[in-house]
């Protein structure tokens, strides 16, 4: 593995680049580091007054909601072509600070633009329904309203991608929006609102305190999950986060939307095209080195066709390159942090002491990095789903086991906490149609002959149980960002009462 640049100097010449002031990233209290090579790379000033952050943001807001919605679309296009301008300098912001290969960076940015492509169509097509009445002369509908200050909290896997998923549905829906991004990647955080802010400067009449960002840790979360000015959090992060966050706003009658953590399985049957198959699990299990919420961490292979698949797949393991994710050879770039790394060899060790056979899994070192992680991701051949099967890892293990009856099969992938993401390879209509069936898999997404990771932002995206929930990105998840307010008129001279309930007066 090569050190082909300095970390530090381009993530600063690239913060340069893209506006975001020195002031805000040097001479705080707050250190961030790369994991490309665990050095130092700036250090950050906490926000200390979230409270008059988050009251700019709902007086923001008061204006906002009146701004046409299709006006609204206007800046989240503005948003869109400034960060068509940014993709390159953004994308490899995302892989120095988050570890991410080049292509990932860069795709990540992709989405990013993506969903504000998708929100300036939406921002025209915030329908609401006319409803059948039954008292003559009158009419039912619904209308969607601006909803409030939208509270985004975001992990560090994915740094960028998704804020914008809510921020560019929160402001078309016409509210004000207020972020607190992982402690771990607050540069890339820093250089998003510095984006924005520059389509705000080019659309010219937003609201003062539109957007704004909490730099700090989980303290900095708590504090917005408590203020009673904040309608909506969206927090993206472990179920144990979501099991703190979620009874606090429930406590004051707080929406939420929870995107926690997965624990994603996968069945291999006897038809499956093993080519296509070998792809699919390469990528969802080893892709972002094993950090990704829809990471295939858990793998049910048919006995017919065990024995094809699992020692080819091994090869992979084997032989895929791991290290600098700014070099274009590498797949599988470092882990976040050591914790990550130690969580990683306890659950190796778990799953030996199971009766695991571990392909994989060592530390691959680079000289003169000890704080940057890599490690070659592995493969666990397991007798039987326990241990730290149950669990998400977050980190490059793939645990593989056999079936041979496809019921069973079916009822151990959802016998887990999670339900977040699902795959199932097979040429079999009937083995498709049913794991996409009502009593087929319980995740929130459900893919046939594709992996499980790497969604496309049309589609809503979170999962079940304790995924938390929640829905992001596409199809109607704009509804969770809007108040919805139910109106009858009565345009005849009588008063008929619903039911045929007679009050006389
Ligand atoms: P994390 O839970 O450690 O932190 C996530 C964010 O929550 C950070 O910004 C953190 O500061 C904040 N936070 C933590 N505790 C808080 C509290 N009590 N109150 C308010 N804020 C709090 O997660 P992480 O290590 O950054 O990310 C990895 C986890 O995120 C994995 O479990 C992964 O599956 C999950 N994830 C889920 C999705 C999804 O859409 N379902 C997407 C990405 C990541």
């Amino acid at each position: 593995m090569t050190q082909a640049v300095d970390v530090k100097q381009e993530a600063a010449a690239i913060l340069d680049r893209l506006g975001v002031e020195r002031d805000a990233w040097t001479g705080g209290e707050m250190a961030s580091s790369s994991p490309v090579t665990g050095e130092e790379i700036a250090r950050l000033k906490v926000t200390s007054d979230t409270s008059a952050a988050i009251e700019a943001a709902h007086a923001a807001f008061l204006e906002w909601r009146l701004v046409p919605a299709p006006r609204r679309g206007e800046l989240v296009r503005l948003l869109g072509e400034e960060l068509r301008a940014a993709k390159a300098d953004l994308g490899r912001l995302v892989s120095l600070e988050a570890g991410k290969i080049t292509s990932e960076g860069l795709g990540e940015v992709q989405e990013m633009i993506d969903i504000c492509d998708f929100a300036v169509g939406l921002s025209r097509q915030l329908y609401g329904l006319t409803i059948a009445t039954e008292r003559p002369g009158h009419r039912m509908m619904e209308t969607w309203h601006p909803l409030g200050v939208v509270g985004i909290i975001s992990a560090f896997n994915f740094p960028v991608a998704v804020w914008s998923w809510n921020a560019a549905l929160a402001l078309v829906c016409g509210n004000s929006i207020v972020w607190k991004p992982s402690e771990k990647t607050p540069l890339t955080a820093l250089a998003s609102q510095a984006i924005l802010e520059r389509a705000i400067a080019r659309f010219g009449e937003a609201p003062k305190g539109l957007s704004t960002l909490l730099i700090g840790d989980r303290a900095v979360g708590e504090a917005l999950v408590d203020h009673p000015k904040v309608a909506l959090v969206s927090a993206t992060g472990s179920t144990r986060m979501g099991r703190e966050v979620g009874p606090r706003l429930a406590k004051r009658f707080a929406r939420a939307i929870l995107e926690l953590g997965g624990n994603n399985g996968g069945i291999v049957c006897p038809s499956a095209d093993l080519d296509m198959t070998l792809r699919a699990v390469a990528f969802g299990a080893m892709g972002t080195a094993g950090q990704r919420c829809t990471t295939l961490r858990r793998l049910f292979v048919h006995v017919d066709v065990y024995d094809q698949l699992v020692p080819r797949l091994k090869k992979a393991y084997e032989s895929v390159s791991v290290g600098n994710p700014l070099e274009t050879s590498a797949l599988v770039g470092p882990l976040i942090d050591k914790a990550a790394f130690d969580g990683m060899q306890k659950a190796l060790e778990a799953a030996r002491a199971a009766g695991g056979v571990v392909t994989g899994g060592e530390r691959v070192r680079e000289a003169g990095k000890d704080e940057a992680f890599y490690v070659r991701p592995a493969l666990v051949e397991m007798p039987e789903q326990a241990g730290p099967v149950l669990e998400e890892t977050f980190a490059p293990i793939l645990y593989v086991m056999r079936y041979s009856d496809f019921d069973e099969a079916l009822r151990l992938h959802n016998a887990v906490a999670a339900g977040l993401s699902s795959s199932i390879f097979t040429l079999n209509m009937q083995e498709a149609e049913r794991f996409l069936a009502a009593d087929g898999s319980d995740c929130g997404i459900a893919n046939v002959n594709i992996g499980t990771s790497g969604a496309e932002i049309g589609g809503a995206f979170g999962g079940e149980k304790e995924t938390g929930g929640g829905r992001e990105s596409g199809s109607d998840a704009w509804k969770a960002y809007m108040r919805r307010a139910t109106n009858t008129v009565n345009y005849s001279k009588a008063l008929p009462l619903a039911q045929g309930v007679s009050f006389d007066i």
